[in-house]
């Protein structure tokens, strides 16, 4: 059987994407890092509603940890394979770069961008063998055009889609596809300390995206409907450009 993992897919947009691709018809992998009751809480839902889940918690930071995992698993699942990835798993530490601290620089790096490759390094290979799979980044607007007060967000962000292109060129002899999604301002716990009501005025449709409007994007992008798409950077922003 083909597995979807969706990486930080206990809360957020992660939780969002975990719950379409299973009503897509995917059994599906909710990795997350320590909210095991949110973790739980997505599989449940997704079950209720006749899909297939299961939790797989590990920190996507930590290559031995996603090594680990991925073994445990592996060994459960003889048969099977992940054939879907979505690298969703993001933190932001937001600073001035004049104030900005060395864990705040390094951490974001670590989780948004080292985890990409971690984990796509790991399972490329299966989808490679199988000639059949889709990796799909979670980006940002502030990877396209920089924002202030991310310097560290934004360089990962942009690192992200860089590796995206490469990555793309690499493995599209195989079948396997490589996009990125660089959603806008989406309401998540991530979003939820932001003065809301000023920067939906930046926003032409005057309002963030819902974490089911990124899931919508993903699920086509990881869909045979797409077998030409790759290499992409695709933005969902309510045209924030
Ligand atoms: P969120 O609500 O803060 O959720 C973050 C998710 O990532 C949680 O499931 C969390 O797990 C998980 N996570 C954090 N660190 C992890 C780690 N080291 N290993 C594994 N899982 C980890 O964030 P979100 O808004 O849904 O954002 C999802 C993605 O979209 C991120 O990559 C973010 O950068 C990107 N994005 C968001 C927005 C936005 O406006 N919200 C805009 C552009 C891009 P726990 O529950 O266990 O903590």
């Amino acid at each position: 059987m083909n597995y979807a993992l969706i990486t930080g897919a206990s809360r957020g947009i992660g939780k969002a994407i975990a719950i379409r691709l299973a009503a897509d018809g995917m059994p599906v992998i909710v990795n997350y890092v320590s909210n095991t009751e949110a973790a739980e809480q997505t599989v449940e839902e997704i079950r209720n509603a006749g899909g297939k889940a299961e939790t797989l918690r590990f920190d996507v930071s930590d290559p031995k940890a996603c090594e680990d995992a991925l073994e445990v698993w592996q060994k459960e699942h003889p048969d099977d394979y992940i054939s879907v990835l979505v690298n969703n798993a993001g933190i932001r530490r937001d600073n001035l770069m004049i104030f900005m601290q060395n864990e705040e620089w390094h951490s974001v790096l670590d989780v948004n961008l080292n985890g990409f490759f971690y984990l796509t390094r790991r399972l490329l290979k299966d989808m490679l063998t199988h000639r059949c799979g889709r990796v799909v980044n979670v980006a940002s607007l502030s990877g396209l055009k920089g924002l202030p007060g991310q310097v560290n967000y934004s360089a990962a962000k942009a690192a992200l889609i860089g590796a995206t292109r490469a990555l793309a060129q690499e493995v599209a002899p195989r079948k396997v596809t490589v996009n990125a999604v660089c959603p806008g301002f989406i309401d998540s716990d991530m979003t939820a300390s932001l003065d809301k009501k000023e920067l939906k005025k930046l926003v032409p449709m005057q309002r963030f995206g819902t974490p089911d409007e990124v899931a919508s994007l993903v699920s086509f992008l990881v869909s045979d409907r797409t077998s030409y798409i790759t290499g992409q950077a695709i933005s969902i922003n309510g045209g924030l450009c």
